[in-house]
């Protein structure tokens, strides 16, 4: 038997506003654009939703049914995609076997760890609750239960900031009073067709059998059995990990862009190393005044988690692609190709590479331990004078001085 998590952040968008900006709390707010704008609403929080607006709903139909004290943002994605890494870092501390599955979602197996929190998956979902909150001001809701399907049914019932343990063996009595909508692929489609066979519920499935042959008669009635219908792939590696950032004004100053892109190199290479990954592709993407974006990319000698051998390929592809005296808006980094780092690396240069690697694993421990800023590289610098910091890193989004 297996014990999956789904963990799903409560209102994401709007609540890493409200962690932020805690004058926000307590009011209806709408993320996706201003109230005036044709665009949709992308993430409500509970106030607004008390209102009766929903994700998906048009920004002014939204405005409509708000009082005037609602607020309106348009949202700010690289912020999000931040916040998005610091949780799914935070998993990866209590398990290898994550598996992230959109910006606010991740499956865990916790099978194999159980037994240090002797063997109470509430326990350990509690843990691991308690951390988000802690470190990044977000509430999370936890579905426990031995398949992902159940869980992910599970961590829809009590949000926010749920925890519903399903006990193995239990899954069937647990699911068969359900209606059949929260089964996860049940949409405005399907509903009718099965309110027309008589299901209205999980349960209905086992008493008035679908025709096994059609691929969504076997796959809820698997659900309704309480069966693993899909398998988690715990070897499968994320395609990429990258960090961008808008500047605060369009900037020519070289160093400061340099500054900015080892932050955020080393951000990604953190992430690499904490995830156990090597990348062997960069790019560096680079947005200019007038919103022109260019790419460039290149393959590593060697799969690497390092800042020396990422920055070095990042600041040249920089090189190239700031040929004249453009503006830049926004400096972003990606790491792709990548692929497991296994505990011994065959050393070919006599183990100097190896020496680099305990080097970056000690920074990382320090830092970890005494807050980001306790040992800087000197590039940094510039960043350390402009922006607030915490235990994390830097408040790109919040620069203290003009710059
Ligand atoms: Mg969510």
């Amino acid at each position: 038997m297996h014990t999956i998590f789904l963990l799903d952040i409560d209102c994401f968008f709007a609540s890493v506003e409200m962690a932020i900006r805690p004058e926000l709390r307590g009011k209806p707010l709408c993320i996706g654009g201003n109230r005036n704008d044709r665009g949709i609403v992308a993430c409500p929080n509970y106030e607004a939703r008390a209102y009766g607006v929903t994700t998906a709903m048009p920004l002014r139909t939204a405005a409509a049914l708000l009082p005037s004290h609602a607020v309106f943002l348009p949202g700010n994605h690289s912020l999000y995609a931040e916040y998005s890494e610091r949780v799914m870092n935070i998993l990866y501390d209590f398990t290898p076997d994550v598996e992230q599955v959109s910006v606010d979602e991740a499956y865990m197996d916790v099978t194999g760890c159980l037994h240090f929190w002797r063997g109470s998956a509430s326990c350990m979902a509690l843990a691991i609750k308690e951390r988000i909150q802690q470190q990044c001001g977000l509430s999370v809701s936890v579905g426990v239960a031995s398949n992902r399907v159940c869980a992910k049914i599970a961590a829809g019932l009590k949000k926010p900031d749920g925890l519903v343990v399903v006990p193995h063996g239990e899954e069937r009595k647990f699911l068969a009073p359900l209606p059949i909508e929260v089964v996860p692929g049940v949409g405005v489609k399907t509903l009718p067709k099965l309110h027309a066979r008589g299901i209205f519920l999980v349960g209905d499935v086992l008493s008035r059998p679908l025709v096994q042959q059609s691929w969504i008669g076997r796959y809820l009635t698997g659900v309704a059995n309480g069966k693993e219908t899909q398998r988690m792939q715990y070897d499968r590696v994320e395609k990429s990990i990258s960090r961008d950032t808008t500047f605060a004004r369009d900037t020519l100053e070289r160093d400061f862009i340099l500054s900015t892109l080892y932050y955020l190199t080393e951000r990604c290479c953190k992430t690499l190393r904490r995830r156990r990954h090597r990348a062997a592709t960069v790019t560096i993407k680079v947005r200019f005044a007038d919103f022109t974006t260019v790419q460039k990319q290149t393959t590593l000698p060697a799969s690497s988690d390092r800042e020396d051998d990422i920055f070095t390929a990042a600041q040249h592809l920089l090189q190239l692609l700031l040929p004249n005296k453009q503006f830049i808006r926004l400096v972003g980094v990606k790491v792709s190709n990548l692929s497991y780092t296994y505990s011994q690396q065959l050393e070919l240069d006599g183990g100097k590479g190896e020496k680099i690697d305990r080097l970056y694993q000690r920074i990382d421990a320090l830092q970890e331990k005494h807050g980001y800023t306790a040992i800087r590289w000197g590039i940094t610098q510039l960043l350390h004078k402009s922006f607030a910091s915490d235990a994390e890193g830097y408040h790109l989004h919040s620069p203290v001085y003009e710059l």
